[in-house]
């Protein structure tokens, strides 16, 4: 069967591509089980499997290649299962995040962070180290306390905290199994008010004071010009304030990205609201970004961030043509073997570029040069030219990382090329 990744529904001239319509999947079949029996059973007769969680992401890690089958997790049961007492969730890893943050909060509790917008999986998420901003929070993966698999002969494997696999299971590139249903940490509900900033200057910037001084911080440019045209502060409410002196508030609600319309972002203007309607940029109902895009990003030490953003500003006209958005969000510390924030407090650089892979893929190399004296580790789910070589020495637990590979898939059935390359087989 076919179905189209951006909608889960119908099929766009019979092939199935990513949200962005920038990757068609070349899988021989593709398969939607309605039950964890046929799951299991798809995974035992697949040679090659790959699956797909909502499809956000902008490469081909999640494409099995041509003579593999990629199986949806979208039939599957949404199961979300909140243990008050333990302050818990058990969740299917199909969900979105809109749907699991809606249950969550309906029994008082919440999630420490979300993404910018609310419609990925959180299987798909964490599997490829998705965060959100804030100096003290980590990767979505950091929420995660254990994880149950079906592995390739079929039978499930549960992973949690303590179990010695335990870091490479969470940020795993969809490469040791399916998931089927992860627990996550949980803590009371809070209110977050957001309020953005228009045109922050990049000369005297105190990247740690602002980045500082909320709960979760987003800095915005298109690079046109020098600086940041918006900064977003979302701030928690049972927090003590901070000011902000460095900008002047927005007179009224702004998209990031210029020209799309507000009405589709999260409540601003310091009105204070639910954390699963701040934390996101974008409403779970409509379209999040500006839907006609590819997208960039890299990882790298938060103390380098000054540097890196003045050798960004060095290559602004080079990038600036192509750029719809650039933002800037700090991501703290992860222990996950593959997590992009692996061992250090991190700066995300990320990059919504126009639809145009020809023109795009010139400046994502300038920039790549630009960012090289970094050792930046792009986004697992974005477009990046970074070759697998220079990446392997960019994670130090990547020999534990194949070597769990090995243990869970002997017969590679969840490898694909992606994968591969990356793992050097
Ligand atoms: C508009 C937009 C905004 C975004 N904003 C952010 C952001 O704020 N922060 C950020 O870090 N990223 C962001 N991203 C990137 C996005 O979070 C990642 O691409 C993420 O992987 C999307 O989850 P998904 O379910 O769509 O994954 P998919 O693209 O479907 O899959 C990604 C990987 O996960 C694997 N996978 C999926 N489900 C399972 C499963 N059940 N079991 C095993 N493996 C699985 C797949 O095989 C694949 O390898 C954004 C993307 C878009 C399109």
């Amino acid at each position: 069967m076919t179905e189209n990744a951006r909608t889960g529904t119908g099929d766009r001239a019979g092939a199935l591509t990513n949200w962005a319509r920038t990757v068609t999947f070349t899988a021989r079949e593709h398969h939607r089980p309605r039950t964890e029996e046929e799951l299991a059973a798809l995974v035992r007769d697949g040679v090659r499997v790959r699956v797909l969680g909502s499809g956000h992401s902008f490469n081909r890690i999640a494409d099995p290649g041509p003579d593999g089958v990629l199986i949806s997790t979208a039939g599957l049961p949404r199961t979300v299962d909140v243990d008050t007492a333990a302050r818990t969730v058990r969740v299917a890893g199909g969900t979105r995040y809109a749907e699991l943050a809606r249950t969550v909060h309906a029994h008082g509790l919440a999630l420490a962070n979300m993404a910018s917008l609310p419609h990925i999986s959180v299987a798909g998420s964490v599997a490829t180290g998705t965060h959100g901003s804030g100096v003290a929070n980590g990767p979505l993966a950091s929420a995660v306390r254990e994880v149950e698999l079906i592995v390739a002969d079929g039978t499930a494997v549960t992973i949690g905290r303590g179990d010695p696999r335990f870091d490479g299971a969470v940020t795993s590139l969809g490469a040791l199994g399916v998931v089927t249903a992860l627990t996550l940490d949980l803590e009371p509900a809070y209110e977050v008010e957001q309020r953005v900033y228009t045109e922050l200057p990049l000369a005297g910037l105190d990247f740690e004071a602002v980045v500082a001084s909320g709960y979760s911080v987003s800095l915005f440019t298109d690079w046109r010009e020098p600086g940041f045209r918006q900064v977003w502060v979302k701030r928690r409410t049972d927090r003590p304030a901070v000011d902000f002196p460095w900008a002047a508030p927005a007179a009224g609600p702004l998209h990031p990205v210029p020209g799309m319309p507000a009405v589709n972002c999260t409540g601003q203007l310091g009105v204070p609201g639910p954390w699963h309607e701040r934390l996101p940029h974008f409403r779970a109902e409509f379209t999040p970004s500006s839907g006609e895009e590819i997208q960039s990003e890299y990882l790298l030490a938060r103390s380098s961030a000054l540097d890196a953003l003045h050798a960004v500003d060095g290559v602004r006209e080079t990038i600036a043509g192509v750029l719809q958005i650039c933002e800037v969000r700090t991501v703290a510390a992860d222990p996950q073997w593959l997590g992009p924030t692996h061992g250090r407090d991190s700066v995300a650089l990320h990059f919504t570029w126009t639809k145009d892979e020809a023109a795009v893929l010139p400046a994502v190399r300038r920039l790549e040069r630009a960012l090289e004296p970094f050792d930046p580790r792009p986004h697992w789910g974005k477009v990046a030219c970074v070759p697998s070589a220079v990446l392997r020495g960019r994670y130090a637990r990547l020999a534990d990382f194949r070597a769990l590979v090995r243990s869970l898939d002997p017969a590679g059935t969840f490898g694909n090329a992606f994968v591969r390359d990356l793992l050097g087989d």
